[in-house]
C-alpha cells in the first residue's frame, strides 16, 4: 500500500467483533492460563505480552504503522525524542565505544551524545557534513560503532547525504543511524537510500498536534550484524540477562529492534505511556495531508522572506539559491519540512521586536505542530551560549527559526508581514 494509505490503516486490524478505531489498552499486565505460559515469554521462547514497560497492544500497533510507513522490519516506541536517541546508540555501543554524529543535529541530541553518553564512558566525534569522504574516513577507529546525522536538521535546515553516509558507513562495517524527524517518512524513507536504523521525536509532525511528547526507532533488518560480529558483540555473543541467548543468531533481521525491547526496554525503561500512543495514532492518521500543507505554505513564506528587504540571509532546501537545493531535490522532491532558518538585518534586540510584534504566530519552545510558531534560539533554548559558542554549535546568534504551520497562507504571510513592518 501507498504511504497515504498506510498513514490510515496500517498497525491496527481488528479481527472479527473488535473495535474500529486502535482502543487504549489501559492495563500493565497480561492475563496467562498457567504458570508455564508466562515462563515461555519471560524466556523470549513465545511472543505475547506480558507487562507493559516490555510491550503493549496500543504502542505495538502503532509502532508497526511507523514500521510500514519506513519500510522497516519492526519498531519499537519510547517516551521521548531523546530516549529513541539514546537507545539507538546504547544499543549498539558500550563503554569504551566511539560513534561519529553529525554536527548539526538538534541541540538535545548533541549535549546527549556530546557530554551525557561521554561520562557513560561513550564518545562521539562530531564532524561537518560538508567535509570530504577523506575527512570522515579519517574520523573512523577500530571501535567505531555507527555513523548518526538528521534527514534535515533542527534548526539549521541543513539535508543530510544519506546515500554518501551509508556508504561511508559500510565501508567500516558499521550502520549509519538516521533522526528523521522533520522529513518523516511522507517526505524521505531513509532505508531507501541506505540507512539501517531510523529514530523520530513522534512529539513534532507525527503527532502533529503538540500533544503527546514521544519517540520512535525503526529498524531497517538490513544490516548484516553477524558479519561483523566482533564489532558487536551485544547483538551477536550470548546476553547472560537471557540463558545466553544471542540476539542476531534467534532473531534474524529483527535482532536489533528485538534486543532494543527485550533488554534496553525492560532495564532502562521509558515506555510511550497507551494513551499517548492512541493520540499519536491519530495524529499519523492524517500526517500525509499535513506535511504536504506545511511544505507548500513554507515553500511560500520561505520565498516572501527571501524577497523580503529586512531578511539578511534564510535557509530552506526548497529555495533554489539554497546550499541544499541539490541534495533536498534527490532526497526531498515533494518537499521537505515547514521548518525554515533565517536572520533579520540588524541586531538581536531586532529579531526580538519582529517575534514579539507576531500577532497569531506564538512563540513556544515547541516545532512541527499544525500552529505556526516560532523561537529564537539564543535568547530561548540556547540562551546560556556566547554568540561564540552558538556558532561552534551551527547556530548563528541571529537565526530565527519559524515553524509553518496548517494555516490558510494569507493569515501566516499577513502576520509576518505585519511584524517585519513593525521592526
Ligand atoms: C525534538 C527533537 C528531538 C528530541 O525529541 P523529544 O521528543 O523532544 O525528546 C530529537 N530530534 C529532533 C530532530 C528533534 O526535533
Amino acid at each position: 500500500m501507498k504511504p497515504s494509505t498506510l498513514c490510515v490503516q496500517a498497525g491496527w486490524q481488528p479481527k472479527k467483533g473488535e473495535p474500529r478505531v486502535l482502543p487504549i489498552y489501559q492495563s500493565t499486565t497480561f492475563k496467562y492460563d498457567n504458570s508455564e505460559q508466562m515462563a515461555r515469554l519471560f524466556d523470549l521462547k513465545d511472543s505475547g505480552y506480558f507487562y507493559t514497560r516490555l510491550q503493549n497492544p496500543t504502542n505495538d500497533a502503532v509502532a508497526s504503522k511507523i514500521a510500514a510507513l519506513e519500510g522497516g522490519v519492526g519498531a519499537m516506541l519510547t517516551s521521548s525524542g531523546q530516549a529513541a536517541s539514546f537507545y539507538a546508540v546504547f544499543n549498539i555501543c558500550e563503554a569504551g565505544d566511539h560513534f561519529l554524529s553529525s554536527k548539526t543535529i538538534y541541540g538535545g541530541t548533541f549535549n546527549l551524545f556530546g557530554v551525557t553518553m561521554k561520562k557513560m564512558g561513550i564518545e562521539c566525534t562530531f564532524f561537518d557534513p560538508d567535509s570530504s569522504d577523506e575527512e570522515i574516513q579519517a574520523l573512523f577507529r577500530p571501535n567505531t560503532k555507527c555513523v548518526f546525522g538528521e534527514t534535515i536538521s533542527n534548526p539549521g535546515g541543513h539535508v543530510f547525504d544519506i546515500e554518501r553516509f551509508a556508504r561511508l558507513a559500510h565501508a567500516n562495517g558499521v550502520p549509519l543511524l538516521v533522526d528523521n524527524t522533520f522529513a518523516t517518512p511522507i517526505n524521505c524513507r531513509p532505508f531507501e537510500w541506505g540507512a539501517d536504523i531510523v529514530t523520530h521525536s513522534t512529539t513534532k509532525y507525527m503527532d502533529g498536534h503538540a500533544c503527546a511528547v514521544g519517540g520512535c526507532i525503526v529498524d531497517s533488518g538490513n544490516f548484516d550484524w553477524m558479519s561483523h560480529a566482533d564489532k558487536f558483540p551485544g547483538l551477536c555473543a550470548p546476553d547472560e540477562s537471557y540463558h545466553g541467548l544471542a540476539y542476531a543468531e534467534s532473531f534474524g533481521k529483527m535482532a536489533y529492534i528485538t534486543k532494543a525491547t527485550a533488554q534496553l526496554m525492560r532495564d532502562l525503561g521509558s515506555i510511550q505511556s497507551p494513551e499517548n500512543a492512541f493520540l499519536l495514532n491519530l495524529g499519523l492518521e492524517s500526517l500525509h495531508l499535513r506535511m504536504q500543507r506545511h511544505c507548500e505554505n513554507a515553500q511560500k513564506v520561505a520565498e516572501f522572506l527571501r524577497d523580503n528587504e529586512r531578511v539578511a540571509w534564510i535557509n530552506y532546501a526548497g529555495l533554489p539559491e539554497d546550499k541544499y537545493y541539490a541534495l533536498g531535490q534527490k532526497y526531498l522532491p515533494n518537499g521537505g519540512c515547514g521548518v525554515i532558518a533565517f536572520g533579520l538585518k540588524g541586531s538581536r534586540e531586532d529579531a526580538i521586536r519582529f517575534m514579539d510584534s507576531l500577532k497569531m504566530i506564538a512563540i513556544v519552545t515547541h516545532v512541527a505542530d499544525a500552529r505556526t510558531c516560532v523561537l529564537h534560539p539564543a535568547s530561548h533554548t540556547h540562551r546560556q551560549l556566547s554568540d561564540e559558542q552558538l556558532r561552534e554549535a551551527g547556530v548563528a546568534p541571529d537565526l530565527i527559526r519559524l515553524s509553518v504551520g496548517i494555516e490558510d497562507i494569507e493569515d501566516i504571510l499577513a502576520d509576518i508581514r505585519q511584524a517585519l513592518d513593525n521592526m
